[in-house]
């Protein structure tokens, strides 16, 4: 009994045979009723399947198979594989706040579930990771960068004014003198807040290296927390360091707080 000879249009004019395992053929040569197959991944350089199938033109059978199908799988497995992985890429730029390794797992699990050996189609890790970068930057483009310091607050992302979590992180963002052309960015998030509520010794630091453009500072407020670790709590950038810019960064703190604080050498 012969298996009947399917077949389908790979692209305009190229008809390919399809047996039942879902292998696929592109024609060699017809001689008589009989048509000369060979694996549609013959040519395939990284692979050259030598694997072969004759079809009887007037009973429409595969009448011999030869060779087995080494180094690939059906491309109907190859389809069903590329689903799996779009499938969690896409889902992976909808979710910009999961890590890539969870998707990765994800897709080594269907692909496991599937029990069909389709491991040889799945991409990189390497390559899959940079397919979901590329999907989260073009769900979620990077920022326009500010070119003046007006720009800095009509461009800043929204949602960067959050931690993950739907927290307020952004806690003041504006001009703290115009007159000296004062810009301040001040974050903590609630767990920052909550870490300066329970810490007695605080540790403050300027850095201007590392500051982004437009600002002459990143100033960060540590706390020693009970643990004996110290961790960043605050962060500000600031245009310049001046007297207002820190007042601003300590009341703004100061009023978030429900522990008291004694500003000293800061007129309240
Ligand atoms: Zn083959």
């Amino acid at each position: 009994m012969f298996q009947a000879a399917k077949y389908y249009n790979a692209r305009a004019g190229s008809v390919r045979l399809i047996d039942q395992n879902n292998y696929t053929y592109t024609k060699e040569k017809e001689i008589g009723a009989k048509t000369y197959w060979t694996c549609s991944k013959y040519r395939d350089k990284a692979i050259q399947c030598k694997a072969r199938a004759v079809t009887n033109n007037e009973e429409n059978v595969i009448i011999t198979l030869t060779g087995t199908h080494t180094n690939h799988g059906s491309e109907l497995m190859t389809i069903k594989t590329k689903l799996i992985v779009n499938e969690a890429v896409s889902r992976s730029a909808e979710n910009p706040n999961v890590g890539p390794r969870r998707y990765l797992g994800e897709i080594q699990n269907k692909v496991d579930e599937t029990n069909a050996n389709i491991a040889y189609a799945l991409p990189s890790l390497q390559a899959t990771k940079q397919a979901i970068v590329r999907a989260r930057k073009k769900n979620n483009p990077t920022p326009k960068t500010p070119n003046t310091l007006d720009e800095v607050l009509e461009l800043f992302p929204k949602d960067l004014k959050f931690t993950s979590d739907q927290g307020l992180f952004l806690r003041f963002g504006g001009w703290i003198s115009e007159e000296e052309q004062t810009l301040g960015l001040i974050f903590f998030s609630e767990n920052g807040l909550m870490m300066m509520n329970n810490s007695k010794t605080w540790f403050a630091d300027g850095t201007f290296k590392t500051a982004p453009s437009l600002f002459a500072q990143v100033y960060v407020i540590f706390c020693l927390c009970q643990d004996k670790r110290i961790l960043p709590a605050a962060y500000a950038c600031l245009t310049n360091k001046n007297t207002v810019s820190y007042e601003k960064l300590l009341l703004t703190i100061k009023s978030a707080m429900t522990e008291p604080i004694l500003l000293e050498s800061f007129r309240n």
